[in-house]
């Protein structure tokens, strides 16, 4: 098989990723799921004219000349109802919230009057008919779809949710995923301490990315370099949708997953992907299950779970935004490039006067996982580029939350 282009891998890997079906649950655990249905008001909210201020329902025509005085005829708070007319000469005293009482047509705030007596009130400026009033289903109009299918639940949306007092939400389901580590030189979190082996990182790396999607994953531990070890280990990972496997995919005698996977009947799409870090990267399905096998290198597996994963995880789930933000940057050193591979370099981004400014962290080497500790996000050289100057313009893609910025918002203005 040839190398794939990064497109291309990711198109196929879309393609074979069905949304998966729809689920109720309790409104207070539906942030950052996606909606599965339109959501329709089922009130008119305001119920009807209220007023937008504490102050006083006038009539607009009656403060033609101002300062003037009027007679007040009741108190109106939130959540009661008027019962009196106001008539010429007479007003409400009302607060945010209540509703409008006939004959009222404005309001005026209160800053702008001045209590002369329990019963009579100076208003000293006149108003444009209506104004301070908030019109019946301004905010939700009976019967009209206020949100829509494929919506992320963000906590406006969440708010609007509670609004129509849909307790219950339809959402798209979560896949249900399963992490599997490959190799013999493993040692796991809780394993004694042996000096011949390898920190397990891919498990705990890949578990975190997973869970950052919403998703709660399940480890399945480390699977030994050998095929009877491996079916074993990977057969329970095809209990669930996705089983998400580090290492043992490259051309090593002993790297038996892809065999074992094809074994299993998991067909394969592709192997080898034209990027680096991550090129020996391999995808295969069966009519129930997603397999990702990817590169045991830590840094390798982590960037081929941006690239490849995290889309596939979130159309599942309804999203429609699947990748990451990427952003515009200048670049503080050269970078040199003399291969055929997309490259992702981890930087640290720091803002300046001009925008932000991208650093190379510690080694580039696949096996420094520091490399991606100290990253905010990937930086993509072209496949054709020859290298990038000092200060040129580059794309960064951010890893980590992108609707935060770092300056306050005073800042900016
Ligand atoms: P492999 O893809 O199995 O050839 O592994 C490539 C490199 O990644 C080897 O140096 C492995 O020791 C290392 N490696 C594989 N799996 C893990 C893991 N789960 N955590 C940390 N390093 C790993
Ligand atoms: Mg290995």
């Amino acid at each position: 098989m040839n190398h794939f282009s990064l497109p291309a891998a990711q198109q196929l890997i879309l393609q074979h990723t069905a949304r998966l079906d729809t689920e109720i649950i309790p409104l207070a655990h539906s942030l950052n799921r996606v909606l599965a249905k339109d959501i329709l008001a089922n009130r008119d909210h305001p119920p009807y004219d209220v007023s937008a201020m504490d102050g006083y329902a006038v009539r607009a025509k009656n403060l033609s000349t101002c300062p003037i005085l009027l007679t007040v005829t009741e108190d109106i708070r939130a959540g009661a109802l008027p019962v009196m007319t106001v008539s010429d000469g007479q007003c409400a005293r009302i607060m945010t919230g209540a509703a409008l009482p006939h004959g009222a047509d404005t309001v005026i705030r209160a800053e702008d009057t001045e209590t002369v007596s329990p019963d009579t009130v100076q208003i000293n400026v006149g108003a444009t008919l209506g104004t301070d009033i908030r019109k019946q289903g301004e905010n939700l109009r009976t019967g009209t779809i206020v949100l829509q299918a494929g919506m992320t639940i963000t906590p406006g949306v969440l708010g609007i949710l509670a609004m129509v007092k849909c307790a219950q939400v339809p959402v798209y389901c979560q896949p249900r995923v399963a992490i599997l580590s490959t190799g013999d030189e493993l040692e796991g979190l809780d394993d004694p301490f042996d000096s011949n082996k390898i920190p397990d990182a891919n498990s705990h790396t890949l578990f975190a990315q997973v869970s950052a999607l919403g998703i709660t994953p399940t480890l399945l531990g480390i699977a030994q370099d050998n095929p009877v070890a491996l079916a074993h280990a990977i057969r329970r990972g095809l209990d669930y949708d996705v089983l998400l496997i580090s290492g043992g995919t490259s051309v090593g005698v002993h790297d038996y997953v892809r065999p074992t996977l094809a074994e299993l009947d998991i067909q394969m799409h592709f192997w080898r992907v034209a990027i680096r870090p991550g090129h020996p990267f391999a995808f295969g399905t069966s009519p129930k299950n997603q397999v990702f096998c990817l590169p045991g290198n830590p840094v390798s597996s982590m960037v081929c779970f941006e690239q490849f994963v995290a889309p596939a995880l979130r159309q599942a789930m309804g999203q429609r935004r699947l990748f990451r933000r990427t952003l515009t940057a200048r670049l503080s050193h050269a970078i040199g490039h003399r291969h055929q591979n997309v490259e992702f370099v981890r930087v640290q981004l720091a803002q300046d006067q001009q925008g932000y400014v991208a650093t190379a962290t510690d080694s580039q080497s696949s096996g420094v996982l520091l490399s991606m500790a100290h990253a905010d996000g990937l930086l993509i050289v072209p496949a054709d580029s020859n290298g990038l100057a000092a200060g040129e313009a580059v794309t960064v893609q951010c890893l980590y939350d992108m609707d935060y910025q770092n300056t306050p918002f005073g800042a900016l203005i």
